[in-house]
């Protein structure tokens, strides 16, 4: 028998930006069955009310599962498959791999430098062999994974402090030629860390190349978010454009206080890109980031939280300028002293935040860290904040196309198959939130605080999220790009 559900009665924001209607929706197998008004009079034949869980919807928004697109949860979907983190907050797709770091494909014992970020787990040399592990895994998310150059470069490389030589780079292209062949969705970038920074663009273009010639993606954490922003922006758009890729750019900002109000600046830049190429960019609704402890990140002027410190656990949750005090050294010193750690640092302003959010090309990706022992608040967050604070408290954008950023558009930039809308024959990636009550609870003092307001949550048809609480289904999958060989 067929499994099957009807949601009955439920205001259906489809993901398109459309403006919602009352509808019901039936979901039968890994399938969206149908979508429209009164469908228990109108079952597909062999299908009786006897046999569907029912379940009354009124008052509840119906929307497509929410797509992370900026995730760091390569090892955690292994390591804690339950993702209770993201599923809590109605996600049931995250991207994987982004700003350079993927742990596929690559085998090490001691991960270094940023790819710390990930956890410590990098036992998969292709992209087979990670979707082997997530099968035994049984994640309740799907999972859609870039490639990172910065691990391209770790597996090809000995020294990451210059440039790839020609034969190393040929490595790195036969290695992303082999992914994308088993289906990554694309490679990411993360210039702005050590690993990535000697890399000139055309080492980029040249992979990116290859990416083209599959029909991926190519998401950038660029060079530059502070003074020279706008010089990263064309270099990242010029390697697209050359390569022949659509870009993302990641985690969009303007940090620091002397490049707060310039996405006034940036944006615009990227409408005119926008003309000669496919581009948009996903953010956070928050004006902190949160990386790795950088010393060059600390200014004795921005708020700085440690997240983790590996030699001062004790010091997690605190702030850095009151560690510095008691140590009676400068931010940057007390910095120095708790690496390898990690921060969030206080450097966006509100405005470029919410100018960001608003901005039609944005999508919503939390940029998560799901191994900081103290995370930033996006990690449990980030979707039902865009919600409750940037639509229903500012009205920045209507219900309908805060979901869009979150759902249709996110799935349309990944190129994701049948997924971000409520369609009938789609996959049935659905949640079901309230709209009066669906709110972030996470806090930078308590940031692991399960979000209010999501009822249910639907990973390929199968119940993951009830009434708030996980089912223990683990019925996410590898997303291939779509047309690869699985
Ligand atoms: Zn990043």
């Amino acid at each position: 028998m067929t499994r099957a559900t009807l949601l009955e009665n439920g205001l259906v924001v489809d993901g398109t930006g459309d403006p919602a209607t009352e509808q019901d929706v039936l979901i039968t197998g890994d399938r969206i069955a149908a979508v429209g008004p009164g469908l228990r009079h109108q079952l597909p034949a062999g299908l009786t009310l006897a046999d569907i869980d029912v379940r009354d919807c009124a008052g509840l928004a119906i929307a497509p599962g929410f797509i992370d697109v900026h995730t760091h949860d390569d090892a955690i979907v292994l390591n804690a498959p339950g993702m209770f983190p993201k599923l809590s907050q109605g996600v049931t797709t995250v991207v994987t791999g982004n700003c350079g770091l993927s742990v596929a494909p690559f085998v090490v014992d001691e991960p270094q430098g940023a790819l710390t970020l990930l956890g410590n787990s990098f036992k998969y040399p292709t992209i087979d062999a990670y979707a082997k592990a997530l099968a035994e895994a049984e994640p309740a998310v799907n999972v859609a994974p870039l490639i990172g150059h910065t691990t391209l470069r770790y597996a090809c490389m000995g020294d990451l402090t210059r440039p790839a030589s020609p034969a190393e780079l040929e490595a790195m292209c036969k290695l992303l030629d082999e992914c994308m062949a088993q289906g990554a969705i694309g490679m990411s970038s993360g210039l702005f860390y050590a690993e990535a920074m000697p890399a000139p663009a055309d080492e980029v273009t040249q992979l990116a190349r290859v990416v083209a010639r599959h029909g991926g993606v190519y998401a950038t954490h660029m060079r530059s978010e502070m003074a020279t922003i706008l010089e990263a922006m064309h270099e990242a758009s010029d390697c697209a454009f050359d390569a022949g890729v659509p870009l993302i750019i990641s985690h969009h900002k303007c940090a620091g206080p002397a490049n707060w109000g310039r996405t006034a600046e940036t944006l615009p830049l990227i409408e005119k890109l926008a003309e000669r190429q496919a581009i948009s960019m996903d953010v956070y609704p928050y004006v902190a980031g949160s990386t790795v402890l950088r010393e060059d990140l600390v200014d004795e002027i921005i708020d700085v939280m440690v997240s983790w410190s590996a030699p001062f656990p004790e010091m997690t949750g605190r702030m850095l300028a009151s560690i510095a005090a008691e140590w009676g050294v400068t931010q940057k010193e007390a910095c120095i002293r708790l690496k390898p750690g990690g921060a969030c640092y206080f450097q966006m302003h509100e405005d470029d935040v919410r100018r960001v959010v608003s901005h039609p090309f944005s999508m919503i990706g939390s940029d998560g860290l799901p191994h900081d022992r103290h995370p930033h608040p996006r990690l449990w967050g980030a979707f039902p904040r865009v919600l409750a604070r940037y639509w229903r408290e500012q009205q920045l954008f209507t219900m309908e196309l805060a979901v869009h950023k979150m759902t249709g558009l996110s799935a349309r930039n990944f190129r994701l198959h049948q997924r971000g809308q409520i369609r009938a024959n789609w996959f049935a990636d659905v949640t079901v939130f309230d709209p009066l009550r669906i709110r972030d609870v996470a806090t930078y003092e308590n940031p692991l605080a399960q979000s209010e307001g999501v009822e249910m949550v639907f990973v390929n048809g199968v119940l993951g999220i009830d009434s708030g609480r996980a089912t223990r289904s683990h019925a996410g999958r590898l997303l291939r790009r779509q047309g690869a060989r699985s």
